[in-house]
């Protein structure tokens, strides 16, 4: 990434309250910024690792047309990781003390440091299977977070832990290779090892190291790794954060962990994750985004792009082009976008000459191509996103739109056809040269 000047040093001494998320924000979606000297830390903090999509391509040897394909692949065929007995995470142990590592404050409000780029891994009680995930942490004191688990596959495990009257077991690592990080948020189902998936990611690459105190598999290359139990009994207030939308979430009562030992690198980095930030979207939305191209793809002939788009929170919003046969394709479009991602709220389906990663574009297909009254689709009361503000945060209950902008095929497709000028060879080149020069000034 330094080669590829992807890379922003900043040698100014900044503070993990606000200063460094303020930072972040500005450059937000841009490069990855390195803190060398963080105001009371001894060790350097990185952010915005993965905020931008051409640097997961890079990190997966692939690119924007064919990512969707290669996750979905890794997601179908999980490759076991090899487990080995040491790895550099393993330079120094040591008794948890969370006060030393520097855990951003990232918003004005927020409940306190988040710690928010963490993979959390835990094994089924049978250890027939380790689920990978990534949580919000919140650091209460020396030793103790506070994990916020919305009811997906950690919360099951936890409550089948919780049944027998026992703590969860679980590593807590930051700092891994960006196919983990993708992986762990990948849409497989519940029985699924990430980390295989991560490693058929990484072409069988990744190595495990088996926990000393704790029942949990962790990278052996993480920076750091907290060796933690999340309580089966002991809930504690989690919250307020600034979550995917830029707003601040609820408080909650949430299950508390302890941690019982650090393992990390000699200089170990620590790596900081703007909430609500392009890196946040982009590793929540990406494994959405395959499912939505999955599941969508089933039901019209030819799906050429999905964009879980920045102003709808990487989330909530969804441009999708598809190439369509009837009328009726872009209404199932619609209704299969819908199943596949239960938090998405509103849908523009656009055919495939629109741009979907352009806003202008697509405002433009539903200017030119859409009908109000024939060509949008109201669903109420259904489930959607608890992050949503506007809908029922308690019940989880929204109203969701979808809008079909493709075409209509009774009409010549003629009018609807994107006015060209001839560009030949002497004008291309001019305007790259003017481009290019305007660029400089
Ligand atoms: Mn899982």
């Amino acid at each position: 990434m330094e080669r590829e000047n992807e890379i922003l040093h900043i040698n100014e001494e900044v503070s993990t309250e606000y200063e460094i998320s303020a930072l972040m924000k500005a450059f937000d979606g841009g490069p990855i910024l390195y803190f060398h000297n963080v105001k009371g830390y001894e060790n350097n903090v990185v952010g915005g690792v993965c905020g931008a999509k051409k640097r997961i391509c890079r990190a997966l040897k692939t690119n924007l047309e064919k990512i969707y394909e290669k996750i979905s692949q890794a997601c179908e065929h999980p490759k076991e990781p090899q487990i080995t007995e040491s790895g550099s995470v393993m330079e120094v142990l040591e008794k948890p003390n969370l006060n030393r590592i520097p855990v951003l404050t990232h918003y004005f409000g927020d409940g306190g440091p988040y710690i928010t780029s963490a993979i959390v891994s835990a094994l089924s009680p049978d250890g027939e299977f380790e689920n990978v995930s990534i949580h919000r942490l919140q650091v209460l004191d020396e030793k103790h977070l506070a994990i916020r688990l919305v009811p997906r596959h950690l919360h099951k495990l936890w409550l089948m832990a919780k049944e027998k009257g026992r703590d969860l077991d679980i590593a807590i690592s930051i700092g891994v290779h960006p196919a983990i990080s993708i992986a762990s948020t990948a849409p497989v189902p519940y029985g699924v090892n990430e980390y295989a998936v991560a490693n058929r990611l990484m072409n069988g690459r990744l190595k495990l190291i088996e926990c000393p105190n704790v029942n949990a598999h962790a990278p052996a290359d993480a920076e750091i790794i907290l060796e933690a139990r999340i309580s089966a009994s002991k809930m504690v207030n989690e919250g307020p954060l600034v979550d995917i939308t830029g707003t601040h979430d609820i408080i909650r009562k949430q299950p508390l962990i302890e941690v019982l030992n650090v393992m990390h690198r000699e200089n170990y980095i620590y790596q900081a994750l703007l909430p609500g930030g392009s890196e946040h979207k982009i590793l929540m939305g990406l494994g959405r985004e395959v499912m939505i191209w999955k599941i969508v793809s089933m039901v019209v002939p030819h799906v050429k792009a999905v964009n879980l788009t920045v102003g709808g929170c990487g989330w909530l919003h969804a441009v999708i082009s598809i190439e369509k046969q009837t009328d009726g394709d872009a209404k199932n479009a619609i209704l299969a976008a819908f199943a596949a991602h239960p938090s998405l709220k509103h849908v523009v389906v656009v055919d495939t000459d629109i741009d979907v990663y352009d806003p202008n574009e697509v405002e433009w297909a539903i200017a030119t191509r859409f009908q109000g009254d024939e060509d949008l689709i109201v669903i109420r009361n259904v489930r959607g996103s608890t992050l949503d503000p506007s809908g029922d945060q308690k019940t989880g209950l929204t109203t969701k739109m979808g809008l079909d902008a493709t075409k209509p095929l009774d009409k010549p497709t003629e009018s609807f056809k994107k006015a060209e000028i001839p560009v030949n060879d002497k004008i291309k080149r001019l305007i790259d040269e003017l481009k290019s020069i305007q660029q400089r000034t």
